[in-house]
């Protein structure tokens, strides 16, 4: 599994650091893809600049210098896994489905050309 993967990876600093900025709630998450091996998204830190993370069985992606430079597992991708991790449980309340019918139909109404 990806996430089990990422998490016995990281260093344990980095992972104090992902805990903590999902926990105090300074990381902001949002995530795009989420599959048995595919796992993507956009992490912002407290700062406010963001992230993108793409992790795969093959490789760990991050955009932040810490993931470019030192070819490490980063704490944006730490907190992605973990928040995949979160979100697996049912005992979190799912947000409800938007009502995409049309309420008004406007009789004899037609595009202009
Ligand atoms: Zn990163």
């Amino acid at each position: 599994m990806l996430a089990t993967h990422i998490l016995a990876q990281v260093e344990p600093q980095r992972l104090l650091k992902a805990t903590e900025g999902i926990v105090n709630g300074a990381f902001s998450i949002t995530i795009t893809r989420s599959e048995k091996d595919s796992l993507e998204g956009f992490v912002k830190n407290g700062d406010g600049i963001e992230y993108a993370v793409a992790i795969t069985p093959a490789r760990t992606f991050c955009s932040c210098k810490d993931s470019m430079f030192r070819h490490s597992v980063c704490k944006h991708s730490v907190a992605l896994v973990l928040l995949a991790i979160r979100n697996q449980h049912p005992e979190r309340k799912e947000e409800t489905a938007p009502n995409l019918k049309l309420g008004k139909m406007r009789r004899n109404w037609q595009a202009a050309a």
